[in-house]
């Protein structure tokens, strides 16, 4: 028999976990999804209400013809199949924040199915596959602190009653907690890009709840499976799951069994504790919402909702790489948002070399970023601002080191190129022969001994003398004409 102290390292790797995410997010459009109360966020409690949204007796739901178009959009972009005829359902239960008793929902004819998204994974690349895209409204909210008598009671806030929603259910691929993050992180990336929704996690907009089960290697079938509820940031659903694993390794390999239930993580502690028993799908009593159609988005509908669909991330990085020689690391920072990208690109377009604003982006943007500890997007320098320095470069007007000094002083102002450009009195790289003549007259009498070994057949030695040219007129000097006037002097 083994004792606890081994089988506390040990069976970790007996086992492997199958990990499932559903992603909800929010979507953008400036009404609910049944009714025209705004769906702003921070406005005073219940204030954007109505009868539909509060459940009363007798109003009726309208389905709300952007959210279609945004949760088609977002399917779209992950893959999906979309299918022509989707059908809302009733999903039952009864919570204080939900005043109808149901929430209305997609159950078993959802609007998109069998999508996915790749991942990295060790070398290469994983296929995650989405089970299924469907609408639904948010619930309320309770309010536990933040007014008068909390101490006592609960105040309920159904703002958000009705804000639209889709939820985005992955298949058990996922095999590891670091996958999960990858996965969400991919995610989101793709949702911010077709801006249907901001994934705003501190607001709510993005939720995740994490199913995750254990098995021992080469066992087929799934182990029982627990799910982790409202964690509120990746990196906390990484830790959660990397618990939650461990837990369960630990309850199976001393006799116990897993329950299936909900968990809660408390991140303070790094521990996920027993919320409930989880509800199996006929709890919910699910129907199909006699207040609506079915929802039909037909081939001529679904041409025009693809129009709107961008350049994915993905692809974006693979064109820039190829486009503008930056590395795969630097297609990643410059695609972290669609806006910087856009910046990027129309910047690099319209420098009269698109590959020189890349390669300052690469070789003095982001060093200087990174020494200062701030992200792109909080650069001094812009992208057009780089665009405006590539071209000073391009067109000989200043020279390599004079851009630095210029980027130094953008970064000890917080202030962008073209100001600074002014600031400086618009300095331009001496192009003055005459006072160059005298410069390298001085140069040359000043290095007698290098003279004499280019006199006797050491050609290098002209990169010295240009080196010191440069060297004595501070930089400003044009390396071409010094270049010139020294191998003409020199005979
Ligand atoms: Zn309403």
């Amino acid at each position: 028999m083994s004792s606890a102290a081994e089988t506390s390292v040990a069976p970790r790797s007996k086992f492997e976990p199958v990990i499932g995410l559903e992603v909800h997010v929010q979507l953008l459009t400036a009404t609910k999804i049944f009714c025209s109360c705004s769906t702003r966020f921070g406005s005073p409690p219940n204030t954007n209400v109505c009868p539909v949204c509060l459940g009363m007796p007798g109003a009726l739901p309208v389905l709300n013809k952007k959210a279609v178009e945004f949760a088609t959009l977002a399917a779209m972009a992950l893959n999906c199949r979309i299918n022509e005829t989707s059908i809302f359902a009733r999903k039952n239960y009864f919570y204080p924040d939900l005043p109808k008793g149901y929430q209305i929902s997609q159950y078993d004819k959802p609007l998109a199915e069998h999508g996915y998204i790749e991942v990295p994974s060790g070398e290469g690349r994983k296929r995650i596959g989405i089970t299924r895209v469907h609408l639904e409204e948010d619930a309320g909210k309770s309010l536990h602190e933040g007014f008068p008598g909390a101490e006592e009671k609960t105040a309920i806030d159904l703002n958000r009653t009705g804000v639209p929603l889709i939820e985005m259910v992955s298949e058990p691929d996922i095999a590891s907690p670091d996958e999960a993050y990858e996965y969400l992180t991919r995610l989101k990336e793709i949702i911010l890009y077709t801006g249907v929704s901001d994934c705003n996690m501190e607001e709510g907009s993005l939720r995740c709840d994490a199913n995750v089960s254990v098995r021992r290697h080469g066992q087929k079938e799934f182990g029982t499976k627990t799910e982790i509820k409202n964690v509120n940031s990746f990196r906390f659903i990484r830790d959660a799951l990397e618990y939650e694993i461990g837990r369960q390794i630990d309850v199976i390999e001393t006799g116990g069994t897993i329950r299936q239930e909900t968990r809660l993580y408390n991140a303070n502690e790094g521990k996920t504790y027993s919320m409930r028993s989880k509800e199996e799908a006929h709890d919910y009593r699910y129907f199909p919402e006699p207040d609506l159609l079915p929802l039909v988005v037909d081939e001529k509908w679904k041409a025009e909702i693809a129009r709107a669909l961008p350049e994915l991330p993905e692809a974006r990085r693979a064109r820039m790489v190829k486009e503008y020689g930056v590395t795969e690391y630097d297609a990643q920072v410059l695609t972290v948002s669609k806006t910087l990208a856009d910046q990027f690109e129309q910047a690099a377009e319209a420098a009269k070399n698109p590959k020189r604003v890349a390669n300052l982006v690469q070789s003095e943007l982001m060093g200087r970023l990174k020494a200062k500890g701030i992200g792109i997007e909080q650069s001094p320098i812009s992208m057009r601002g780089v665009a405006v320095s590539a071209d000073l470069v391009e067109s000989g007007a200043i020279s390599g080191k004079m851009l630095k000094d210029l980027y130094d002083l953008c970064f000890e102002r917080g202030k962008d190129f073209p100001l600074v450009y002014e600031e400086e009195g618009r300095p331009q790289q001496s192009t003055d022969t005459s006072a160059l003549e005298k410069i390298i007259e001085e140069v040359l009498a000043a290095n007698p001994r290098q003279l004499e070994q280019y006199r006797a057949g050491k050609k290098t030695m002209l990169g010295f003398f240009v080196g010191q040219v440069m060297k004595a007129s501070k930089g400003q000097a044009n390396p071409q004409i010094v270049n010139g006037l020294l191998a003409k002097k020199l005979g």
